[in-house]
């Protein structure tokens, strides 16, 4: 296997929602970023409104910056496996406009939480699979009559939301499209690779960040103790087509060095032109890490 189209390396908005969307969609192509992931916080960039979607549209076509994904907005009530009717069309509505926006965008992708809700019960996990298995075959058609598609994200591992999708998963009928976020893979969780490995094949995006295990903090990839070698090797080989993504934050990383609550060795952060570079670097080498595994594969199997 092994594709011979190479990914581009991108970052999400994530990584600084204090900047205004345009500066911060410039300092990262400065930085040498090819690629975008637009963050859920939908007040920095108010992607319901479509005249603000079409300037930003205008702006990435000139920086030539791909927009790889949008992720829909994160809040407790939008919940697509809620037996709350109107909740669940309320998320689902609000999963439409994301995946619109990501369309005029001319982007691949709209990642989304089936829920947010870290502590259910394993009854009522069993008890919302068939809402949750309604709403994301609505969403995955609508998003692939446009050409989008649609990614449910891994949730941090010990929780009740992150059990949901694994059933959700283990009892699907079609194929579901997965966005691999590797903090929340690995926290407070032995055996990161477990689910990685079992899902590789339906993984079309990612979150790639880093941490040491114990709290979702977001940190650069390499900077924490996640196995991205790993991960470029495991990626390559399931014939992985979508881009190397990050999904770290410097506003994160200040705001907990502002309150002294900064986690043990998290590196102290420098400027955002630094952070960015930086960030680039570790992108890059989570694809050449993919390219090499994939010609290495590629050599074997003219060997064999
Ligand atoms: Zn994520």
């Amino acid at each position: 296997m092994g594709t011979s189209r190479s990914p581009l390396v991108g970052i999400s908005t994530l990584v600084d929602y204090s900047q205004p969307l345009e500066l911060l969609l410039r300092k990262m192509r400065e930085a040498g970023f090819e690629a975008v992931g637009i963050g859920h916080k939908v007040s920095h960039f108010p992607y319901q409104d479509k005249r603000r979607v079409a300037e930003v549209a205008d702006l990435t076509v000139k920086l030539d910056l791909f927009v790889d994904y949008i992720h829909t907005p994160i809040d407790i009530f939008l919940d697509l496996s809620s037996p709350n009717d109107y909740a669940r069309e309320a998320a689902i509505l609000v999963c439409k406009f994301a995946i619109d926006a990501i369309h005029e965008l001319s982007g691949r992708a709209a990642t989304a939480h089936l829920s947010n809700v870290q502590s259910m019960s394993l009854e009522e996990i069993e008890s919302r699979l068939s809402f949750a298995h309604d709403s994301v075959r609505e969403l995955t058609n609508y998003a692939g009559e446009k050409g989008i598609l649609f990614c449910l994200e891994n949730l941090p591992h010990p929780y009740s939301y992150h059990r949901m999708l694994e059933r959700l998963l283990e009892t699907a009928k079609e194929p579901i499209s997965l966005c691999l976020d590797t903090c929340h893979a690995n926290i407070h969780n032995p055996d990161p690779f477990t689910f990685i490995e079992k899902y590789a094949s339906l993984i079309r995006t990612t979150h790639l960040s880093d941490n040491f295990g114990a709290r979702d903090v977001h940190l650069t990839p390499f900077a924490g103790t996640f196995d991205f070698g790993r991960l470029a090797r495991l990626l390559s080989l399931a014939g992985y087509d979508g881009n190397v993504m990050l999904e770290n934050s410097l506003e994160a990383a200040m705001k907990r060095f502002a309150r002294g609550q900064q986690v043990p060795k998290e590196p102290r952060p420098r400027g955002l032109d630094e952070y960015l570079r930086d960030s680039f670097e570790a992108a890059r080498r989570i694809r050449d890490a993919m390219q090499s595994a994939s010609s290495q594969d590629q050599a074997t199997a003219a060997a064999s």
